[in-house]
């Protein structure tokens, strides 16, 4: 049996280190089991011929949205498999709680509801955002309004209906960075949330700086593979409670055999993390010093995120690369590029999308595993069917 299972963060206030965290949280009663690898109970119903027990575990799972003791009732509710990936989420973010979903944008759906259904509908946020976080938020598709600004901004755009301050940093796609315990500080009592995706705990802990609320599209590092599709959000226990009773009336859970594959992936993460930004770092530094490239972004937090824009054509990159998989999202063991005006961001209106920093002639590259050189190697063969600063400035004034 795994239900009384997965000890919580806040139970077990642990030194150890966040390597150690990834390989062991979650999994601390499996030898108790007599078990190596994390079980995985695919059950969609749990019987009971105890019904009036039943119905008291449902009555107080509505009360309080706790996760249950005992068989989740229905899969709906919980799942022991998702739940230990959910406890070492928690504890590598150093947050009491997390709740995992079947997507990041779920996630994000989860909170925006949670808010509005205390009457708190309006959100402040900071471009940019994921394209899909900004379509969500700018449709108003939940009945949310937003209110777009800068971080310098956010203070005088929170109003008494407000119900979340939101930021991504390092941002996708330009990886700008926000100052996220100044930004806490002038939230005040408005939750903040960071979406976290880029940097993940490995690099930045945002409730250690002040956030409330922390997303993950778990679809990305978390997994790590590019194999498996799921978001989670960490946070207080309180909250927690919230988005449990969201995702049970809304039913956006995340199957357990992705719960099981994101378990797996959150092991390897710092690992993959760290080689990942050496190899990024350097592909940054040898574009910043080619001339075929205007411009290049990298964070200060570090992250295997690399940014740049070309004096050519964007397109031509992207048709260029062999080795590089051309293709949207981020995050896993090899190397993606793409063209964030025409695909990731695309949903973003044109003009949004500019002011955002977002240049029409920008990629963004997510750095895999593979070796540097030859990483380096294709990306310069793509980047030969690109003009060099020199040449589009002659051929310019021919
Ligand atoms: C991909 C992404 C999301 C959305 O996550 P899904 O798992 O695709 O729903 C949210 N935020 C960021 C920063 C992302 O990159």
């Amino acid at each position: 049996m795994d239900y009384a299972a997965p000890t919580t963060p806040a139970a077990t206030p642990t030194a150890r280190a966040l390597a150690t965290e990834a390989v062991h949280a979650g999994r601390e009663d499996l030898v108790a089991l007599g078990l190596h690898a994390a079980p995985i109970d695919l059950s969609t119903t749990y019987p009971s011929h105890d019904v009036a027990a039943e119905a008291a575990r449902i009555d107080t799972f509505a009360a309080t949205g706790a996760r249950l003791d005992g068989p989740p009732v229905y899969a709906r509710l919980d799942n022991p498999t998702t739940a230990r990936f959910e406890t070492a989420l928690a504890r590598l973010e150093g947050t009491a709680d997390a709740v995992a979903f079947a997507s990041g944008m779920a996630g994000l759906t989860a909170v925006l509801l949670v808010r509005a259904s205390l009457g708190l509908r309006h959100v402040v946020a900071v471009r940019p955002l994921y394209g899909c976080s900004d379509h969500l938020l700018d449709g108003g598709l939940l009945g949310t309004e937003v209110t777009w600004t800068d971080p310098a901004g956010v203070a005088d755009a929170i109003r008494p209906d407000t119900g979340l301050v939101m930021v991504e940093t390092p941002a996708n796609p330009t990886l700008a960075e926000t100052d996220i315990r100044a930004l806490a500080h002038v939230c005040g009592s408005v939750p903040l949330l960071v979406d976290n995706t880029f940097a993940t705990p490995v690099l930045q802990r945002p409730v250690e700086q002040g956030a409330r609320v922390v997303l993950h599209s778990a679809t990305k590092y978390l997994g790590g593979h590019g194999d498996v599709m799921g978001g989670v959000v960490a946070c207080d226990e309180e909250f927690a409670a919230a988005l449990r009773q969201v995702r049970f009336a809304t039913g956006g859970v995340l199957h357990p055999m992705a719960g099981y594959l994101l378990l797996r992936g959150l092991a390897t993460l710092p690992v993959r993390i760290w080689a990942a930004s050496v190899t990024a770092a350097e592909l940054a530094r040898r574009l910043a010093a080619d001339p075929r490239v205007a411009r290049v972004h990298y964070p200060e937090v570090g992250g295997a995120m690399v940014s740049f824009e070309v004096y050519g054509e964007p397109r031509d990159v992207i048709a260029g690369v062999r080795l590089i998989t051309p293709a949207v999202s981020l995050g896993s063991v090899d190397t993606l590029i793409q063209h964030p005006a025409s695909i990731s961001h695309r949903i973003v209106a044109e003009g949004d999308r500019r002011a955002a920093g977002v240049s029409d002639r920008l990629l963004r590259m997510s750095v895999g595993l593979e070796d540097v050189e030859d990483l380096w190697a294709d990306l310069c063969e793509a980047l030969s069917a690109t003009p060099a600063r020199l040449a589009s400035a002659r051929a310019a004034s021919v």
